[in-house]
This record gives C-alpha cells, structure tokens and sequence, in this order.
C-alpha cells in the first residue's frame, strides 16, 4: 500500500484525545516535541463520552500544578458520593470530596488548549487503520481522514485511545509475542451505563 493522499514525519504520535492523549499532548507541548495527536471523532465533539460527570478536584489541580493542564469548570462540589450496587446495601461512599463537570466542555477545553503550542498538530477525525512496525520497531501508522489515506511516521506511537486499544489490537501477532494481550481480557471489562434521574425535590442521602 504505497499510495497516499499525505504522509507526515512527527517525533511522537498520539492516537486519542481523550484526558489521557491531551495530557501527554500538553506536556509535549511544553516540552516543545514535535507531535501529531489524532482522534476519530469531529474536533467539536472530542471530549463527548459516556460519563458520570464526576471529578476530583484534588486530581485536576494536581494536573495543574504538574504540567499546567487548564483545570475544568466545575458545576457543583459535593461533600459526599454514593455509589451504590446492584444490591442497594453494596454502597461506596466517598468522602474525598468531588464535583460535577460538564465532560464535552471540560473536553473541549483540553484540546482547544493544545492550540497554543506551535509543535502540536491536532488532526480529527483520523482513524487508525494499521500499524507500521519496520524492523521490530513501531514507527507509525496508517490512518484514513474523510475516505483518504494517510502515512504518519514516527519515532514513538502512543495508544491513548482508552479501552478500544486500537494500535495494540492493530499490532502484528509476532510483534506482540506474549508482552501484552491485543485486546482488554474480557474479565478485566465491566460493562457501565449511565442514567439520569430528575428529582423533583432536593434529594436527602439516608444511609441504609
Ligand atoms: C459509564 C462510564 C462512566 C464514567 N464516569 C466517570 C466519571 O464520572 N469520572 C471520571 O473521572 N471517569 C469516569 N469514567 C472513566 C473515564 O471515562 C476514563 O477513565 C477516561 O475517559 C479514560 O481516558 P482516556 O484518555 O484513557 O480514554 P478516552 O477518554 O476513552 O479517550 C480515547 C480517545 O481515543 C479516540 N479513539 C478511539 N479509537 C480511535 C481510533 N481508531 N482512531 C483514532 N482515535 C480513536 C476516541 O475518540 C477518544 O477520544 C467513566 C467511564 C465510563 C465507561
């Protein structure tokens, strides 16, 4: 496969924009390494996923005093957090105390962020289609934007693409040997969904 619309040469390629992608993309930035950070989805909607809306302050202010990561717009802090199980007497509680975020904004915000470094490439809906492995070495990948396809060589490929795992899953059995499996073990998953319930009055947590 030697015919593509663009081929790039970047010295770190991350795959993913999701907290993990953006961090390292930030501090790349910083660092003033030349990278190329692509995700599949619009740019308007990298950020957008299924979530509980929750974080902690106590991580988003260290990602701050770290490297400088913009620390999201919380909506409300809460004292305390229920999770609560299938069985409603299985219950979580956390007292570390959290706060509700709106996740495509505060997504946003994190990749609008890599605008300020001129060593940064942001490039959306690019998806990864194969790995490039030369000499038992990754050095980049094959992505297709818009029904195009394209070569991006580099010297590191980072897999921030979350539980999908697509460049492992996309790397040769011979190269993977038994460093690593290509896909999650299906007993590390659960599955999660996400529901949300208006309350019609102010809601009081009872224990038990
Ligand atoms: C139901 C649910 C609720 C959750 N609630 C919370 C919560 O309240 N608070 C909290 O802190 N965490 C929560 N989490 C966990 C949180 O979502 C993850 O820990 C976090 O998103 C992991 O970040 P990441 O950057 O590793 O991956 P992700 O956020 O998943 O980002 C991966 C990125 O890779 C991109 N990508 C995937 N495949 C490709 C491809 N082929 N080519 C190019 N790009 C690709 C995706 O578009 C995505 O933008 C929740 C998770 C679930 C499932």
């Amino acid at each position: 496969m030697n015919n593509f619309d663009n081929v790039y040469h970047t010295d770190v390629l991350i795959v993913g924009g999701g907290p993990a992608g953006v961090s390292c993309a930030f501090a790349l930035g910083k660092l003033g390494t030349k990278t190329i950070l692509i995700d599949r989805k619009k740019y308007e909607l990298i950020g957008d996923k299924v979530c509980g809306d929750a974080l902690s302050p106590l991580y988003t202010d260290k990602a701050y005093q770290d490297i400088g990561l913009p620390k999201p717009d919380f909506l409300v802090l809460v004292d305390q957090s229920v999770l609560i199980g299938k069985e409603p007497t299985t219950q979580l509680i956390l007292t570390s105390g959290n706060a509700t975020v709106d996740r495509l904004e505060y997504g946003q915000k994190l990749i609008k962020s890599l605008k300020q470094f001129d060593n940064i490439k942001v490039m959306a809906e690019t998806r990864v289609r194969e790995t490039i492995v030369t000499d038992d070495f990754l050095t980049g990948l094959i992505c297709s934007v818009n029904g195009k396809l394209i070569k991006i060589n580099s010297k590191i490929v980072i897999d921030a693409s979350g539980s999908s795992g697509v460049v492992r899953s996309r790397l040769p059995d011979y190269y993977v040997k038994n460093r690593f499996p290509k896909k999650i073990p299906k007993d590390e998953m659960l599955i999660a969904y996400r529901d949300i319930i208006k309350l019609p009055d102010k809601h009081e947590y009872q224990n038990g």
